[in-house]
């Protein structure tokens, strides 16, 4: 150990806040970016350097939920997400009874002090029944001062998100307070019609978590929450591009409806991710993941609902690239320094001199080549 550092990086190009820099060498003081310059010569090889991946929507990985009361299983989640590029985490969790919510949030609390991690999610428990996806539909409720001020406490400053029906009762009450705990509320697990979307957005909200899954879909009639979320400028919006979730086409129109100025690729990634097929426990309920794709048990023998994915950052960044076909830049854009604006995460998502020393190495397919994080060597390269 201690022989990971890195000192410089020559690349073919880096994606900075000023545009493509061609022929780059940048060089780290320790943990931070002291500079990216152009021309530097001999910068071998055809990668190009893009800022390190921020997930702002991930529930864990090889075999562990965030917020586990282990830190150690915490941490082998966390490292497994950095391998994949995720510099930047926000740990997510799910629907449980808000006792066992607040002893989570002291567990990530723990973490975020420690700088392992960027801040919490909340995904419910205040969601809709009737769009409830993977969630426990005994568990859910309505936000309620007392449960909205047990969570609000519990999490502290990594409180930095919670997804939320909006059309729940009290819900403005508690999008307002959220929102001056310094908490995102984040529409989504919501059977609201576009009025209610509009609504929410008046209050306060402004993410749109994994947009299409578990809300109403678009009708012309009946437009729904999707192209309230796309249109309005407030909101940023989460995509799960893993090709399962929605098609390529899908998330093509996002992007170009909101731009990548507004786009967050997230994996929504389960305990499963890293691990392969099987069956896993989602919160309360257990999961069959097959050939990648993760889906509630059922009794009956009908197809149960998609729970969350074995999404990676690496392979969302991929995807866009190959199959919806943005630039790299643009896709640098929406896995790092979109999330990382709308977090107000200052020190991640830019190539620039005095942030983090974040980078993922990418080829022109957006294939993954190698990680640096804190200026050492996650990956590669
Ligand atoms: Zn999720």
């Amino acid at each position: 150990m201690g022989t990971m550092a890195v000192q410089q990086i020559k690349v073919a190009r880096a994606v900075t806040p000023k545009g493509v820099v061609e022929d780059a060498l940048i060089t780290f003081d320790g943990d931070r970016i002291a500079s990216v310059e152009a021309g530097a010569g001999g910068g071998e090889g055809t990668l190009w350097a893009v800022p390190g991946f921020v997930d702002s929507h991930t529930h864990g990985a090889v075999g562990v939920a965030f917020g586990d009361p282990s830190r150690e299983a915490n941490m082998k989640a966390i490292n497994y997400h950095r391998s994949q590029g995720s510099t930047t985490i926000i740990c997510s969790t799910v629907t449980e009874p808000i006792d066992k919510l607040v002893e989570q949030e002291k567990v990530l609390r723990a973490l975020y002090e420690d700088g392992e991690i960027a801040g919490i999610h909340l995904e419910g428990p205040f969601l809709a029944e009737a769009k409830k996806g993977a969630h426990d539909p005994a568990l859910l409720r309505d936000p309620e001062p007392e449960y909205v001020e047990r969570l609000i406490e519990a999490g502290g400053p990594a409180l930095r998100m919670i997804t939320m029906a909006t059309e729940r009762d009290h819900s403005e009450w508690a999008t307002k307070r959220f929102v001056e705990a310094g908490v995102h509320v984040a529409f989504g697990h919501s059977d609201a019609d576009d009025l209610v979307t509009a609504q929410s957005i008046e209050w306060g909200a402004d993410i749109a978590t994994h947009l299409f899954s578990a809300m109403r879909s678009i009708h012309h009639r009946e437009p729904g929450p999707v192209p309230v979320l796309l249109a309005d400028e407030r909101v940023m919006v989460e995509l799960i591009c893993d090709g399962i979730h929605h098609k390529a086409v899908i998330a093509a129109m996002s992007i170009d409806a909101a731009g990548p100025e507004r786009v967050a690729l997230v994996t929504d990634a389960m305990s499963a991710t890293g691990i392969g097929d099987g069956r896993y426990l989602l919160g309360e309920l257990e999961v069959e993941v097959k050939d990648g794709t993760a889906r509630l048990v059922t009794t009956d023998g009908t197809q149960g609902a998609i729970a969350g994915s074995t999404l990676t950052m690496a392979r969302a960044f991929e995807f866009v690239v190959q199959e919806v076909g943005v630039s790299i830049p643009d896709a640098a854009l929406m896995a790092a320094t979109t999330p990382a604006r709308w977090h107000g995460l200052n020190d991640v998502g830019e190539l620039a001199p005095g942030r983090f020393a974040d980078v993922c190495l990418v080829d022109d397919d957006g294939v993954l080549k190698g990680v640096v994080r804190r200026g050492e060597w996650i990956v590669g390269p």
